[in-house]
């Protein structure tokens, strides 16, 4: 089989609220990063990346992106290229309906900042990939995260999901190893024991392209 093409996004998404702040969560993009730097070994990797310290590993093709909706329109205009597509990106769920154009003033006791859904990419590259391309979503969860993932992979028709247990301390966020369970469309459940994010990464990359 020829070199895939990998689009792998990764990363924290910012959400602007006004022009000095914004809201965001704990992803570093490590696992991300790691994916790319594996998937490098078998074949070219398209990276779209939130902000995150990290550099991107020499190689790829690196589209860095702020919010969800940059990451959304940089996801749509470049996944038909991908033979495998992978979700890592910690996309903000929600944003704030208007950003602030002056920095919001500390006058109220309560401020209520009003929130809209962001588009969920995975679940559209579900309904719009093609028959032979591989998508893989990740699913980070502090409860019941397997039976969540299962949801996940059935709605959003993912080939993949990748499971992350977010509630303990040792893996997963900003951490140098990880520890999670892959889910596969054909039913299958693999666990992938507490290892490096890299040894994680090259063996997620390895068991999702079989087929292609
Ligand atoms: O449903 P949930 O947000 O937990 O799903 C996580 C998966 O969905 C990750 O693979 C993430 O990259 C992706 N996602 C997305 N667009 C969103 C939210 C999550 O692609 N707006």
């Amino acid at each position: 089989m020829k070199r895939p093409v990998f689009l792998i996004t990764a990363g924290p998404t910012r959400e602007a609220i006004d022009p000095v702040r914004y809201l965001s969560n704990h992803s570093s993009g490590k696992m991300g990063y790691e994916l790319a730097r594996a998937a490098l070994k078998k074949g070219s990797v398209i990276l779209i990346s939130g902000p995150t310290s990290l550099t991107p590993p020499k190689g790829v093709i690196f589209i860095p992106v702020i919010s969800a909706l940059d990451m959304y329109k940089e996801v749509m205009k470049n996944y038909r290229k991908a033979d495998v597509i992978i979700k890592v990106a910690a996309v903000a769920d929600y944003r704030p309906v208007t950003v602030s154009k002056q920095k919001i003033k500390k006058t109220k006791n309560v401020l209520t900042i009003k929130l809209v859904k962001n588009p969920d990419i995975l679940m559209e590259l579900g309904h719009k990939k093609r028959k032979n391309q591989i998508l893989v979503g990740f699913a980070a969860e502090t409860n019941k995260p397997l039976d969540y993932a299962q949801k996940k992979l059935k709605q959003k028709k993912c080939d993949f999901v990748v499971v992350n247990d977010v509630s303990r301390k040792d893996i997963g966020f900003g951490s140098d190893q990880n520890q999670v369970v892959l889910l596969s469309r054909s039913g299958s459940k693999l666990s992938l024991g507490k290892q490096s994010k890299y040894a994680l990464a090259s063996k997620i990359i390895s068991l999702v392209t079989v087929k292609s």
